[in-house]
């Protein structure tokens, strides 16, 4: 059917937007139930990603879908079982009329009057957390992430003895998650009753705000803490959340003394986070901490003639190098590479020949010939904006509301003229290339939520190339 190839597509390029987490937390099990007349109706699986969806990412899905297809105008979202298949024909119009208006009216009542009260955290049956297509099987080692894939097999062996806690880190898309998934299905498969949960920070940070706004904090440690294997995604979320990193600690203890795996991932080195209690995290990493690298391009090649197996499609020896050669900041870039190709041969009938992958991936692969902006500007722009002298901007101050804009300069500089990390952090006061990537690394991340931030840039940007 049109409308699931057409999801299809723009899951592979929403994919890009959102963080990996996110992206399977929110966007699993949604389709496309209609589209008609320019408005494409997106089903969730419950209420709760209906929430989010329409809240946060209503205008990414809407971009991404105009992009596939123009004449679409507006995204409706629905919840999968409100939607039931009504038989008007059979019916009076006001009968139906009275039945359609109904389910919002009836359900309130039935969930808060439910005999266990666990709305907030959600009593789900723990491996439908896992994502079973992210298995070791499907994960393609290289230099990059040799140790990592090791150490987690390992855990995967013996959860709870060797490596505990397991604290995994390295930049986006690099398969932080994956490897996670990855434990959690081959414990899984070898003790289907074993209670392996993975949830994302926001995820965890939810439940527990949740859980005392409804005076339910009981219901949620009973929770847990009675996990056999707990995974974390992404925790330099919780930077800045001392409650729930105060709860987090605690949740840790009580796992931990029961020798229960705890298995954490973060986007830059624990050291890094920032505001993170300090007994926190001396407990976080006081396992196995390992990273994971930026692959080269034999292993990018390696990936992609992996995951380019499909059924209808298939790729030139050429197309594949060109994919490798070009995308090479991380695996989840490569994947969307990949998938954006797939998606347009599937809807164009095409099959993917060097030409016709360079085609498609013209624009996102390089970007336009801009012109480069003298970076002196950029960073001038930026001061002027924060109101901030230069000097403060380029200086050693690490007061938030002087670190933020620099980071935004940083990011400026690498997104707007392509400046190395190295000639980042000399602009910047002699500072480590580490930091010019930390601070990109940031910005990014921040953007995907963080809409006043994305205005900020956006005017500055402006102002740039006025
Ligand atoms: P991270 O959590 O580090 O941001 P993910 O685990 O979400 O990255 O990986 C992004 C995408 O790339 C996922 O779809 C994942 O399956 C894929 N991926 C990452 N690394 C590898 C790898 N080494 N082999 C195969 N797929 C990978
Ligand atoms: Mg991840």
């Amino acid at each position: 059917m049109k409308q699931d190839k057409l999801w299809r597509v723009a899951l592979g390029e929403l994919e890009l937007r959102v963080s990996q987490g996110n992206f399977l937390t929110w966007f699993k099990d949604t389709k496309i139930r209609e589209l008609e007349k320019g408005t494409a109706t997106v089903e969730t699986p419950s209420a709760f990603a209906h929430e989010w969806l329409s809240r946060k990412y209503h205008t990414s899905i809407l971009e991404v879908l105009q992009g596939i297809d123009g004449s679409i105008a507006k995204v409706k979202f629905t919840i999968k079982s409100q939607v039931k298949t009504h038989r008007p024909a059979r019916r009076s119009a006001r009968v139906l009329a009275h039945k359609q208006k109904r389910p919002p009216k009836v359900e309130k009542p039935a969930q808060t009057l439910e005999a266990t009260p666990l709305i907030s955290v959600e009593v789900v049956k723990f491996a439908k957390t896992l994502n079973t297509g992210y298995t070791f099987d499907s994960f393609v080692t290289g230099q990059n992430s040799e140790i990592a894939h090791a150490a987690c097999q390992a855990v995967s062996a013996s959860p709870g003895s060797s490596y505990n806690p397991l604290f995994l880190y390295g930049g986006v898309g690099l398969g932080k998650t994956h490897l996670m998934h990855a434990i959690g299905n081959a414990i899984y498969k070898r003790n289907p009753s074993a209670k392996v949960l993975y949830v994302t920070s926001e995820k965890f940070i939810n439940d527990f705000v949740q859980a005392i706004r409804e005076q339910n904090t009981q219901v949620f440690k009973d929770y847990y803490r009675t996990i056999d294997v707990l995974m974390i995604d992404d925790v330099q979320f919780l930077a800045g959340k001392s409650k729930t990193q105060e709860e987090l600690f605690h949740t840790y203890n009580a796992l931990y003394s029961q020798n229960k795996q705890i298995i954490l991932s973060s986007d830059r080195s624990p050291k890094l986070i920032p505001t993170f209690e300090e007994r926190l995290r001396s407990r976080l990493t006081s396992g196995m901490l390992v990273d994971i690298q930026q692959p080269d391009y034999e292993t990018r090649l390696a990936i992609v003639t992996e995951k380019a197996q499909h059924p209808t499609i298939s790729f030139d020896a050429e197309a594949l190098a060109f994919i490798a050669k070009n995308v090479q900041k991380n695996v989840r870039d490569l994947e969307g590479a990949l998938k954006r190709v797939i998606g347009h041969c599937e809807l164009n009938n095409k099959q993917a020949t060097l030409e016709y992958t360079e085609q498609v991936l013209e624009g996102i692969l390089e970007r336009p010939q801009q012109k480069t902006i003298d970076s002196q500007k950029i960073v001038e722009a930026v001061s002027l904006y924060f109101n901030l002298s230069y000097d403060d901007l380029c200086g050693k101050s690490r007061k938030q509301e002087i670190v933020r804009p620099r980071q935004v300069a940083m990011f400026l500089l690498r997104n707007e003229n392509n400046a190395s990390f190295p000639s980042i952090g000399q602009q910047f006061g002699g500072r480590d290339h580490t930091t010019a990537m930390h601070a990109c690394e940031k910005i990014t991340k921040l953007l995907e939520h963080d809409e006043e931030l994305g205005r900020d840039i956006n005017f500055i940007k402006e102002r740039l190339y006025a």
